[in-house]
């Protein structure tokens, strides 16, 4: 097999139902989509299928778009962006299907099925029972008139229109990922639905065709319907495209991610967990596919420059959030502080809608307070309960009983002394609050300073553990930091 070269500009597309929100393999194969569309100057389309009527869920189509954007898979063509090939969205090409089905029923293609689902399922049914080698329709509508097989049991009136799949159908197709692959022989294929609708497999064929794709990407769940998918592009008359089917993610115990199984499964949840759509992107691309270096940390970009089909492995990648996370925060650590800021005011209130309504001075403070937390942070909800001692009035600044329990029994006198020392402090800056603490505490009282620092650090956060406290208590100001201290002097006792 040769692997496509990168010359001819390639048409990409993915093709989501919408019938929940937006599973991570949808935006899994728009990431090889955009790369191949990128990498040869061509275009990447999102078709929106939802010709299964009764599996739409309301919203789930803003979801893919939305979630898509989020991402920065950027597709060219879309519902929302229109495009030459407009309408993207299968409901709204009814009309487009209708003359395909008609010429595969005069061809001798196809032909009308009036069984009753009742019917279907007993003829199931008894080839189970019967053990039957060959399984699937049994074709008693072929070959009849309506008038014909109204005589007989099991009649419906809307009939569906089925593929006449010939005995010699071809199983064996060319993959740019696999090579060659083989399939099983699949059964007489409905394509046209009784209530109009084309199933995917026409709609597949007949929409890829007319919108120019020329690399289907999807996942390997689909290799089985790709003879039934090749037998309608021959009987129409049309040149395949290319195939490639990508491997399933599956989780680590290698069973097939599904959305009942893990939370991962919803490309949502990756954006209410806090991670950055560019660590997520960083993640998918290495999931079946080598580090472009060692570190594995690569853009976007360096991923379109060096990617190959040939090197995609088909083994099952698995879903390791471990690698996830530890991309999360070396993504977060790279942001700008202004960045960072932002991003995380944008998620918390998406998630807790409480920094909501930041003006201009809380917004500098968490900007100031980025660098205090940022080397510890995995995800982005990881700030602000740690620097929620910040923005809480120095009046409701709860001193966690179980961290004033922890403090030795001197914390009277290590307060009164931080006080002293911190009261005519003529420079309110992290330095010089660390020089005057450490001169008061380690030098003159004589603590280590692992113990020093810990009545401090819990009247501050009214915790045990907080980010830096010098820092700390430079953003919260002297007054705030002495006014907090004093109460906790207070509750602390003689
Ligand atoms: N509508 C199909 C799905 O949601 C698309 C499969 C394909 O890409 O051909 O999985």
């Amino acid at each position: 097999m040769t692997a496509p070269a990168a010359s001819s500009p390639a048409r990409t597309r993915v093709a989501p139902s919408p019938t929940g929100d937006p599973h991570v393999g949808t935006a899994y194969m728009s990431l090889f989509d955009v790369v191949w569309a990128r990498k040869t100057g061509g275009q990447f389309v999102l078709r929106i299928e939802d010709t299964d009527r009764n599996r739409l869920v309301e919203g789930s189509e803003d979801q893919v778009l939305s979630t898509l954007k989020w991402l920065g898979l950027t597709y060219d063509e879309g519902p929302d962006v229109g495009g030459p090939y407009a309408p993207y969205k299968q409901s709204e090409r009814l009309d487009t299907y209708q003359p395909f089905v008609e010429q595969l029923i005069a061809e001798g293609h196809a032909y009308h099925c009036w069984c009753s689902s009742e019917r279907l399922a007993e003829m199931r049914a008894e080839q189970q029972a019967s053990k039957q080698a060959v399984t699937g329709y049994d074709r008693l509508c072929y070959g009849k008139t309506r008038e014909e097989r109204a005589a007989l049991p099991g009649f419906n009136e809307n009939p569906v229109v089925r593929m006449l799949i010939p005995d010699d159908v071809p199983l064996v197709f060319e993959d740019i990922i696999r090579g060659q692959v083989k399939a099983p022989r699949p059964d007489d294929q409905v394509i046209l639905k009784a209530d109009g609708f084309p199933t995917y497999h026409l709609a597949v064929v007949v929409d890829d065709h007319l919108m120019n794709i020329t690399t289907v990407v999807r996942g390997e769940e689909w290799i089985s319907s790709t003879p039934k998918h090749i037998l309608l592009y021959q009987w129409l008359g049309w040149e395949l495209p290319q195939f490639a089917h990508m491997p399933l993610l599956r989780n680590t115990d290698k069973s097939k991610i599904s959305k009942r199984k893990n939370p991962a499964a919803r490309l949502l949840w990756f954006k209410e967990q806090g991670y950055l759509p560019e660590a997520l992107i960083n993640f998918l691309s290495l999931l079946c596919y080598p580090p472009v270096r060692e570190s594995e940390v690569q853009t976007l970009q360096e991923f379109i420059d060096t990617f190959e089909w040939s090197k995609v492995s088909t083994g099952g990648p698995i879903f390791d959030l471990k690698k996830l996370d530890w991309l999360n925060g070396v993504y977060i650590r790279e942001l700008a502080v202004e960045e960072l800021a932002d991003r995380v005011i944008e998620h918390e209130t998406m998630i807790t809608g409480r920094w909501s309504e930041m003006d201009d001075a809380q917004r500098a403070l968490v900007v100031a307070a980025m660098p205090l937390v940022r080397e510890r942070m995995t995800l982005l909800g990881d700030a602000a309960p740690a620097l929620e001692f910040l923005f809480t009035p120095d009046a409701d600044l709860v001193h966690e009983p179980e961290s004033i329990a922890k403090l030795k029994e001197d914390a009277p006198q290590v307060l009164d002394a931080a006080l002293a020392a911190l009261e005519d402090l003529v420079e309110w800056n992290h330095e010089a609050i660390q020089g005057a603490l450490r001169e008061a505490l380690v030098d003159q009282l004589g603590l280590k300073p692992k113990f020093a620092f810990a009545p401090v650090r819990v009247g501050i956060t009214g915790r045990q553990v907080s980010p830096p406290l010098f820092e700390s208590m430079e953003l919260l100001g002297r007054e705030s930091s002495l006014a907090r201290m004093r109460a906790l002097r207070q509750k602390v006792g003689a």
